[in-house]
């Protein structure tokens, strides 16, 4: 079985699902999403992040690095991606956590001991685990050894899922998952694929058979100004979760924030949200007014 990596352990979530949580972020995304806070997630492969505002110039990663892919100068530390192999033996050695590897795998067997230190805070919160990404759905034998596991603890296990995955994937997954947080951006597929590099049409249809199939479903909508933060959108997004079948769906917004400007300077990758903006309180308001007209309940925020 191959495993994913795996970017980002986080405890005592309280934005991923319900109680306290321990959050697990798989690498890896078959979307693009311009709004992305997480690019390290993008790609499935380890990457390299440096922070120059941490470096102290010591020279230690330039020694040992096999492949001549650095070199301090008067403006700092200059890698050549290009030269770089990814080997990481300058994150080992710099003594300023500088340099960062993104992306590991864990044994089954390692995530549940983080899981089994956790237990109490479940029990005490109603809490549990959430494994989101990258797209988990990507990784289904991993994914599905994890939520079996975590079954039998009788944790509460929760999926981050874009919906961009194979059915057949998604309603097995469903067997050994209590609630699905699922995402959904744009009703319009040309904005889908403009902005996230793909159509919406099998995110829309697994949503639907998702939702047959008697799964918990908590759909979770980015607002984001200059894309979907208008009423015209919001009333698009409001009649497809209205109209699906089962209970009616808690819808979380999640209103944009530019807070990845740094990530992607770290990553040494241009930053695409230029054009991006927060939504107005107003914009918020009107774009939740859609959803309650349709008798659904709206939480903003995870
Ligand atoms: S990861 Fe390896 S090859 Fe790349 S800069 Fe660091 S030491 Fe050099
Ligand atoms: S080892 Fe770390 S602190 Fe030293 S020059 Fe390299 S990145 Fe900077």
């Amino acid at each position: 079985m191959q495993q994913p990596l795996i970017f980002d352990i986080r405890r005592y979530s309280i934005n991923d699902g319900p109680g306290i949580r321990l959050t697990l972020f798989f690498k890896g995304c078959p979307l693009s999403c311009l709004w992305c806070h997480n690019p390290e997630s993008i790609s499935p492969h380890q990457q390299k992040m440096f922070n120059s505002g941490r470096c102290i110039a010591c020279g230690e990663c330039v020694k040992v690095c096999p492949r001549d892919a650095l070199q301090l100068s008067a403006a700092g530390l200059i890698a050549d991606p290009l030269a770089c192999a990814l080997c990481g033996q300058c994150a080992q050695v710099c003594p300023a956590r500088a340099i960062e590897m993104v992306g590991r795998t864990y044994d089954i067997a390692e995530l549940m001991e983080m899981v089994d230190r956790e237990r109490i805070f479940f029990e005490e919160s109603g809490g549990g685990v959430t494994i989101s990404g990258g797209e988990p759905l990507l990784h289904p034998s991993y994914l599905l050894q994890l939520l079996k596991a975590c079954g039998l603890r009788g944790v509460h296990r929760a999926v981050d899922t874009s919906g961009f995955c194979d059915q057949g994937v998604l309603l097995a997954v469903a067997q050994h998952t209590d609630l699905f947080l699922y995402d959904l951006k744009l009703i319009d597929d040309a904005l889908h694929r403009k902005y996230t590099g793909v159509s919406n049409k099998r995110i829309i249809e697994n949503l639907q058979a998702l939702s047959a199939s008697g799964a918990a479903i908590q759909i979770r909508i980015p607002v984001i100004g200059t894309v979907n933060a208008d009423e015209e959108h919001a009333r698009a997004l409001a009649d497809v979760v209205a109209g699906l079948d089962g209970e009616k769906k808690t819808v979380h917004l999640l209103p944009y924030h530019g807070i990845a400007a740094g990530k992607y300077q770290r990553l040494g990758e241009p930053d695409r949200q230029g054009a991006l903006r927060e939504p107005t309180s107003r914009e918020l308001t009107d774009f939740e007014a859609c959803f309650s007209d349709q008798g659904l309940s709206v939480v903003v925020g995870g």
